[in-house]
């Protein structure tokens, strides 16, 4: 039997054909070096990857290199490794001899199954059409071919502010998973190597996130049975005092390969059908998993290379230091500081704030998309090259022009004053784009449409907003303001 490589996010038992096979796994050190990555988000990978190797015993070999490439070397028998998750780790895969590449796993539509569904398709690639065939090939909320409720989509019963004058959602906190020896244990190799010369940013802190498959199982029967029926209604709103909200918080456990996305899909499912959460809740997370986590994969092997440059709205200024080190301290703006502190001290925040403040910030000012994608990938415990370059260069940065949406993500200080409690807070004031009070989401999202009013193309959905932006009188003095403001922190 050929021996089972494993990356460090292929660790569950659904990667493996026999639970005796005999497996590899390989710490690359080199891995650290060229990327700094978030210290907590470092810890999780070699805790999940290491926890895998204690489970396994003597069925795995567990190699310690430089490069993957060196541990290779040093194996003699043939080895099988199913489709890595990114295409620099494919081209590797690809080029070490002896090594077969397997078809992917970890995900619940097939890349053949996609590549026909899209093959088919005349025109732009949507997540709803998508979403609506993968209900139907896995027979997912569905009676028949028809979804259950009658409606593909319960968004409009989804997305609501939080409740009025809460600070947090009335939900227990996900269970924190116990730290043991071998958090100690990378703990410390990573404080050493943080003194030979690697970087990390971020906090260090307590692990929150599930490093083994057990920990990840006991977190989504939790939500299941005692956040998931608050997730829907609350799944876009944030509140400053509850970085949680309701959110299921298993994306990088799912990224990991820890947890079979259909599992949790098929527990939503049967949390509704048992009467234990409401249909727009299942939905709204079945939603997040069976459609968008697949999409985004998807669409990152269904584009050309080339899609991950994009660079359509010639945004060309570099991410400044201040967001790129997660120096929250030095931003007043009081919706972004308190993202970029939950992102340096929990290497997470959730997809609203991920979108509509910190991609929404970058868009409006038009830093690199390309340095956004290795930011947001570093900077987070569930980030991979996969899921960053959909979700920064398709949706956050709309930096292909629509390719896999119909419209930018881009909003004034009136979307976060709606769905977060932020503004009541804040020294600025959301109504305001001009003068020493103008927000800088407000100011920000005028002055981003008046420089790329020529290059968005026009379509119906911004059809009015283009419309207001020509009947503003003070439009150029809103830009200039924005050119002095320029990346200094807001
Ligand atoms: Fe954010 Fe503007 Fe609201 Fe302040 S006023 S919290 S900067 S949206």
């Amino acid at each position: 039997m050929s021996r089972r490589w494993l990356f460090a996010d292929q660790l569950g038992p659904h990667f493996l054909d026999d639970r005796r096979q005999p497996v590899l796994l390989v710490e690359s050190k080199a891995v650290f070096r060229r990327r700094v990555f978030h210290r907590q988000k470092a810890h999780l990978v070699l805790s999940a990857l290491r926890h895998r190797a204690a489970e396994l015993g003597d069925q795995a070999r567990y190699l310690r290199t430089e490069t993957y490439a060196e541990a290779l070397r040093t194996v003699r028998e043939p080895v099988e490794v199913h489709h890595p998750t990114s295409r620099a780790a494919l081209a590797l895969v690809r080029r070490l001899d002896g090594v077969t590449v397997l078809p992917a796993k970890g995900f619940v539509t097939s890349l053949a199954d996609f590549a026909d569904w899209a093959g088919a398709r005349r025109g732009a690639l949507r997540m709803e059409a998508f979403y609506r065939f993968a209900r139907q090939r896995h027979g997912v909320l569905v009676e028949g071919d028809e979804p259950v409720g009658g409606r593909w989509s319960l968004d409009t019963d989804n997305r609501q502010p939080p409740p009025k004058d809460a600070t947090r959602l009335d939900v227990p906190p996900p269970p924190t998973p116990a730290e043991d020896d071998i958090d100690a244990e990378v703990r410390a190799d990573l404080d050493r190597w943080e003194r030979e010369g690697i970087r990390f940013v971020g906090r260090d802190g307590p692990r929150r996130f599930p490093a083994t498959g057990k920990e990840a199982k006991a977190r989504l029967r939790h939500f299941l049975k005692h956040r998931l029926p608050t997730f829907g209604p609350y799944e876009d709103a944030m509140l400053a005092d509850d970085p949680w909200m309701a959110h299921s918080m298993l994306s990088s456990s799912f990224n990991l390969g820890l947890l079979d996305p259909l599992e949790a899909v098929r527990g939503a499912e049967q949390a509704y059908r048992k009467g234990q959460a409401p249909l727009p809740s299942a939905e709204g997370f079945i939603r997040q998993v069976l459609g968008w986590r697949d999409f985004v994969w998807h669409l990152y092997w269904y584009f050309e290379p080339a899609w991950r440059s994009s660079n359509a709205l010639a945004a060309r200024r570099r991410v400044p230091a201040w967001f790129r080190e997660l120096d929250a301290d030095a931003v007043t703006a009081r919706c972004l500081a308190d993202v970029l502190a939950g992102v340096r001290d929990h290497g997470w925040v959730h997809h609203i704030p991920r979108l509509m403040v910190l991609g929404n910030y970058a868009l409006q000012r038009g830093w690199r998309p390309g340095e956004l994608v290795d930011w947001f990938h570093h900077s987070f415990v569930d980030g991979y090259d996969w899921v960053m370059t959909a979700n920064v260069i398709g949706m956050s940065q709309y930096a292909d022009l629509g390719r896999m949406t119909t419209k930018p993500y881009v909003s004034g200080g009136a979307y976060v004053n709606r769905m977060s409690d932020y503004c009541g807070g804040c020294r600025y004031d959301p109504k305001q784009r001009l003068g020493d009070d103008a927000c800088p989401f407000t100011a920000g999202y005028w002055a981003f449409l008046s420089r790329n009013r020529e290059r968005i193309p026009g379509n119906a959905r911004m059809a009015r907003t283009m419309a207001q932006l020509g009947r503003l009188s003070d439009v150029d003095a809103v830009v200039d303001q924005e050119r002095r403001r320029g990346d200094r922190a807001p």
